[in-house]
This record gives structure tokens, sequence and C-alpha cells, in this order.
């Protein structure tokens, strides 16, 4: 099966800082015995490939055009439908990201192609028959899907589950770059607002502190980002804290926020419904603070604490502080 399948990946990057679910799901697509190509779409040439080889790509292709400055989903999938049909993968790599599920969901779409969404797992069988596995009612279960039909199939991964860290520094590969020229795009956004001095993104993060209305008013989060602050993770929280206006709605986790997957997830005054379970039940490590001894999310926390979280918190932070010298 040496090179059957043709892997295309699309770089996720913020102004040229490849995002680390890029180097995972060359990880993911290095691993299925193809030929993986990574789509750059970029406003500049002069860009560091090394890294894309060294994490599985065999080669990278560089698209350079000036709208590209800026993530739009318009010129991108404009950009990565003439690529298509140039490279004719037989399947396309995204992140589960907003960009990710944004770009997917338009180009399949337009191509009548099948799309899987935030994917865990991807593989190809004996019989090259590619193979997913993503969650289904609201996570409490996962589907085996074959995917079957016509080719290229979309495939978005969701962030930090395909982690391998097996960086080759010795891999070869090709780099090609060009000069993309786009049909007429119609552009509904012509000026894009950065929030200046954004956070970590939640889904992206490897620790998270997340609170939820035991943290009693929004004034005590100031904990959670204290214990942030020491462990370098993102802070986050449930649906009825973001709907009472106490945090941003970038840091609702669950059904109807992110899914996130980090190492270690600290629940803070969190009682654990269903659908903030849709969201982080696929943490590798949860620690769960909560003054209900009955509370449903000790039924799938790894460590569980009983108790105040507002006197539990600073002690964690300060305990953190004296390990990690800080
Ligand atoms: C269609 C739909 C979609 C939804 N989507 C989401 C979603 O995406 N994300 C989400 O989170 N929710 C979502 N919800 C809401 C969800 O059902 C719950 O209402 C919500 O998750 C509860 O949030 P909470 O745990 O912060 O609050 P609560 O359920 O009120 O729990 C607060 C917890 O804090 C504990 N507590 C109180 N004081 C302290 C203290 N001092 N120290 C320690 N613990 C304390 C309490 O024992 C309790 O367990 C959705 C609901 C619906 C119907």
């Amino acid at each position: 099966m040496e090179n059957k399948f043709i892997i295309g990946v699309v770089v996720e990057h913020d102004h040229g800082e490849i995002k680390p679910v890029t180097y995972e799901i060359l990880n993911a697509a290095s691993g299925l015995s193809g030929l993986v190509i990574a789509y750059y779409f970029s406003e500049i040439q002069d860009i560091d490939t090394k890294k894309l080889i060294d994490n599985g790509a065999n080669e990278v292709k560089v698209f350079t055009n000036p709208t590209f400055g800026e993530y739009f989903h318009e010129t991108y999938a404009a950009g990565l439908l003439v690529e298509i049909q140039k490279s004719q993968p037989d399947m396309v790599l995204l992140s589960s990201s907003n960009n990710g599920k944004e770009l997917s969901a338009e180009i399949a779409t337009r191509m009548q192609v099948g799309l899987a969404t935030d994917c865990v797992d991807l593989q190809i069988d004996d019989n090259g028959d590619v193979l997913v596995k993503r969650p289904i009612f609201s996570g409490k279960a996962f589907a085996l899907c074959k995917l079957k039909g016509t080719k290229p199939y979309f495939i978005t991964l969701r962030p930090n589950v395909f982690r391998d860290e097996k960086l080759e520094n010795t891999r070869s590969g090709i780099v090609k770059k060009d000069q993309i020229t786009l049909p007429n795009v119609p552009q509904f956004v012509d000026n894009l607002v950065r929030e200046v001095g954004a956070d970590l993104d939640i889904t992206e993060a490897r620790i998270i502190v997340s609170g939820g209305l035991g943290m009693q008013n929004p004034e005590n989060f100031k904990l959670l980002e204290d214990l942030a602050g020491v462990l370098g993770a993102a802070v986050a929280a449930s649906r009825p804290v973001v709907d009472n206006g106490w945090q941003e709605y970038t840091r609702q986790v669950g059904q109807t926020g992110r899914t996130v997957s980090p190492d270690l997830y600290i629940a803070c005054g969190i009682s654990g419904a269903v659908q903030h379970l849709a969201g982080m039940s696929s943490s590798r490590c949860i620690v769960a603070i909560n003054s209900d001894p009955h509370a449903p999310i000790f039924s799938i926390a790894d460590y569980g604490i009983v108790g105040d979280t507002l006197k539990i918190v600073p002690l964690l932070t300060q305990e953190f502080k004296n390990i990690l010298g800080c």
C-alpha cells in the first residue's frame, strides 16, 4: 500500500506561526503509508517549512497570494479548490478548529463529497478503506465510520488527540512554491478586527482551569486566572457563566461551546451536566472540585476534591508555585 494514498493536510497558521494542531495532523497522516502533502496558504513565500517535513510532510506546497495574509474562508476555499483539482488527493485533513470546520464544510459542500468532523481516530484498513472514529450523541458514544463514495474525503481532526511527538530532524521532503491566481472571489468580510492580547485558545491548551456557577461571581475568576498563570493553562467556563456575562463565549466548554481534549482539565464549581461533559469528557485527566459530594462531575473525574473551590484553588496555586519554583 506504499504511497497509494495522497493525503492533503491544510496548514493552519496565524500570520506564519504554525498552530501545533497542524503538526498533530501531520503525525496522524504520516502513519497512514501515503504521500503527505502540506498545503500552506500564505501572503509571503519566505516561510519555514522544515518543521512541517520533520513532522511528516513528504511535500510542502506553499501558495502565495496577497489575500492569504489573513484567513478568510472565501479566499482559502478558492485556493484550496484550485489545488485539489491539481493534486487530486484521496483525503484532505484539517483541524477541527473554527477555521478548519468552516473551510472543510464549504469545500465539501461545493465538491459534493463527504465530510467527517471532529475525528479522534483515523486509519486505513487492510482493504484500503478509510476508517474514522468520531463522537455522536454529544460525545456520549463514538461511531466508527467507513468512508465511501467520491473522493477526496474531508476529515477534521480534534486538536490535542493525535500528539505523537515523533519528530524526526533527519527527514527530507520537497518544497514547492507557487503564486496562485484566484478566480473572482466575492468576499463578504473586508475588515477583520483582531482581539489584542487574546488568550490561549482553549481548544489548543494542554491544561485548562474551568469555572462554573460554583465560582459564585465574576470577580472570583481571578482565582482561576492565577492558577492558570502558574500552570501555563487556559481559563474556560460552563455555559451559565458565559450566559451571565462573566466570561467570553470563546471560553465556553460543552455541547454549545467548544470541545476540548487537554492533558489536564480542572473543573471548579461545575456540576457536570451532560451538555458540559460533551465538551470535555475526552480530557486525559480530569480533576473536579465541588462542595457537593454527589455532583455528577465526580463520576467522570480521575481525582475529586470535595470542598469549597474558593478556598481550594488558592491553596493549589500556592502549592504549584512551590513545586514549580515560581
Ligand atoms: C441545549 C443545551 C445546551 C447546553 N450547552 C451547554 C454547554 O455547552 N456547556 C455547559 O457548560 N452547559 C450547557 N448547558 C447547560 C447545562 O445543562 C448546565 O445547566 C450547566 O452546564 C451547569 O453549569 P454549572 O455546572 O456551572 O452550574 P450548576 O449546575 O449550577 O453547578 C454549580 C456547581 O457548583 C457547586 N458549587 C457551588 N458552590 C461551590 C463552592 N463554593 N465550591 C465548590 N463547588 C461549589 C455546586 O455543588 C454545583 O455542583 C446546555 C443546556 C442545554 C439545554
